[in-house]
């Protein structure tokens, strides 16, 4: 996923007034339960729990995805085998229609072919790295070039390293400083965290704010390091670099993150104003103005230098010993290839036939595509197994919706929420004047944010005929953790709903009903037109700590019961969904002035 972590720039412009503030909460009426809600066979709940839990098949599909397939970045090889093989699955386990639905253009995709990077004099250290996803090669054979540190931090800093870093291997800043832990990386949600989600006026901007990133814009130095970026970029290239290496941004203890390479447009200035154009608001400066960057998929994005990310530990070695006077030499040998025969991208559906309400639809879905680093098991082949194995366990236990069941597999989520963008905007409607925050579509990089959308009345919406058959729309995208709840976003209408759809799972641990909204992932697309989507409460375990866009994102830091219990509620919540009389009341369209907030309740009443 995303998930809608607070980063250090919106941890900056949240002290800054911004629009839409009023604490209004959406207001509608609750829609009433009815007997057959409350209480559904308790055979049908027993037969979804035992088909998740004693026959399960989400590990294998887990494995299938990051063991076999691997990473999955968008535009990549990887990511459209995964495509294929989920269609596949789908279909053998009895959905119809499964297909690749394509969207686009989204650009080029990027796949590693070779890479090892380690310091060769004056001693060997093989280096824990890894590219910035839509690095360029760096030809067929190892480069073998001096290591220089090049710490910028003030404009006067460039005239010290001009004319001297032609071939070379650069350090790009300065050592991050690890401080040991004595926390477990792994965390739960407890009951304290759980009660301030269940009593939540829904009017807090996210969800989760990370205590072990740190904060670049801390300082007024850091800011001005931050604004000269742009800068030092086009000063590499200008120079003649021949590789960047750069500290993982966070994570410790061999984990390295990493995600896109970072572009700028280039400074001078008439190309300047041609490319601003398609650049994308990616970061603010002290001052307020955008730092603008483009996107690296796109097929006329700029030249530049490969971009390599070190751990941390590693990376701060290699500074202290040029400090003390050691001259390094290291080998790094990168090889990639760029796709660009085919632009466009796809997200795979499915569908379970609904009967007497079959056109109507109720959708859940993940996304599938995953950066580069590890192989994406908890961002998001989790989710995507999860979702799947739902829709499985539905078709096992042979259910007969009423309504038409239907699974997406996103792509283009980590750029963007690409994917289920386009698939909202093609069936379901355009948000005419959206607020830019809105699930906007800007690079994924250390910036940025995917922020919930802001409070206030919601934008005017094109509806297409579809905008009326979607009943609901569910996510999962939230690292892999089990399911403790779920976020209302804002829609206080289902909240009675979903606390009784919940009832049953209490032994599992999943009862909280919080009316935040919460960001970052693809059910914004939906919100973002006036439909219900919905993203589960799940627990972190090591999503913020270790594995969110990380080396070691891998098959062996997901929990296999947590999987089994997120699918079996999924499929209860899908199943309860595609039965029931009623459509999932919507948010209204225009939001009343402000209102009390809801009443808070106790934990011990979800
Ligand atoms: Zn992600």
């Amino acid at each position: 996923m995303n998930l809608a972590r607070l980063v250090p720039v919106l941890a900056l412009l949240s002290t800054l007034p911004c629009s839409g503030q009023n604490p209004e909460v959406p207001n509608a009426p609750t829609t009433p339960v009815t007997a057959s809600e409350i209480a559904p066979p308790k055979d049908l709940l027993a037969r979804i729990r035992a088909e998740g839990m004693e026959r399960s098949q989400v590990m294998g599909t887990l494995s299938y995805l990051t063991d076999v397939v691997g990473p999955r970045l968008t535009g990549s090889p990887g990511l459209r085998r995964a495509s294929e093989w989920s269609r596949d699955q789908l279909t053998r386990w009895g959905l119809e229609n499964a297909q690749l639905e394509p969207w686009g253009p989204f650009g080029r995709g990027w796949s590693l072919r070779r890479f090892s990077a380690q310091v060769i004099a004056p001693q060997s250290i093989p280096l824990i790295a890894f590219p910035k996803a839509w690095s360029p090669s760096l030809g067929t054979k190892p480069l073998q070039a001096e290591i220089v540190h090049v710490d910028i931090k003030k404009s006067e800093d460039f005239e010290k390293f001009r004319g001297k870093l032609k071939g070379k291997i650069v350090l790009d800043g300065p050592v991050r400083e690890i401080k040991v832990k004595f926390e477990s990386p792994a965390v739960r949600h407890t009951d304290a965290t759980l009660l301030a989600l269940a009593n939540s006026d829904g009017s807090s901007a996210t969800t989760r704010v990370s205590t072990t990133t740190p904060n670049p814009l801390a300082t007024p130095e850091q800011r001005a390091a931050l604004a000269l970026l742009p800068r030092r970029s086009q000063f590499y290239s200008e120079e003649g670099v021949a590789v960047l290496l750069q500290p993982s941004r966070i994570g410790d203890s061999g984990t390295l993150f990493t995600s896109a390479a970072t572009v700028y447009p280039p400074r001078s200035k008439t190309a300047t104003s041609k490319m601003t154009k398609t650049a994308e608001p990616n970061a603010k400066t002290k001052a307020g103005a955008p730092i603008r960057s483009i996107s690296p998929w796109k097929t006329d994005a700029p030249p530049i230098v490969p971009q390599v990310i070190v751990a941390a530990e590693h990376y701060n070695r290699l500074v202290r010993m040029t400090e003390q006077g050691e001259k390094l030499r290291a080998a790094i040998e990168l090889q990639i290839d760029y796709h660009a025969q085919d632009l466009m991208a796809a997200n795979v559906v499915a569908e379970i036939r609904g009967s007497d309400l079959a056109n109507e639809v109720v959708m859940l879905g993940a996304h599938l595509d995953s950066w580069q680093s590890g192989t994406g098991a908890t961002d998001n082949a989790a989710g995507s197994a999860i979702v799947m194995e739902a829709v499985r366990i539905l078709k096992a236990i042979e259910l007969e919706p009423r309504r038409t069941i239907r699974v997406a597999l996103w792509t283009g989520e980590e750029q963007g929420l690409l994917g289920s963008k386009a698939y909202v905007a093609e069936h379901f409607g355009v948000a005419k004047n959206a607020p830019a925050t809105a699930g906007a579509a800007v690079p994924r990089n250390e910036t940025d944010t995917f922020a919930p959308p802001p409070l206030g009345p919601l934008p005017e919406i094109e509806k297409k005929p579809a905008h009326e058959h979607l009943s609901v729309y569910f996510n999962l995208d939230n690292g892999g953790g089990k399911i403790r709840g779920i976020y209302l976003q804002r829609n206080d209408a289902v909240a009675q709903l979903f606390r009784q759809w919940l009832k049953p799972f209490k032994d599992l641990g999943a009862e909280t009903v919080s009316l935040r909204s919460t960001g970052g992932t693809d059910h914004l697309s939906f919100d973002a037109v006036g439909l219900p989507g919905f993203q589960f409460i799940q627990d972190d375990i090591e999503y913020t700590t270790r594995t969110h866009h990380a080396n070691m994102d891998v098959y062996d830091r997901v929990i296999p019961d947590d999987l089994k219990q997120a699918a079996v509620i999924m499929a209860t919540f899908v199943y309860q969904a595609a039965m029931r009389d009623e459509k999932i009341p919507r948010k209204p369209i225009a939001i009343p002035t402000p209102t009390a907030a809801t009443a808070p309740v106790s934990a011990a009443t979800q």
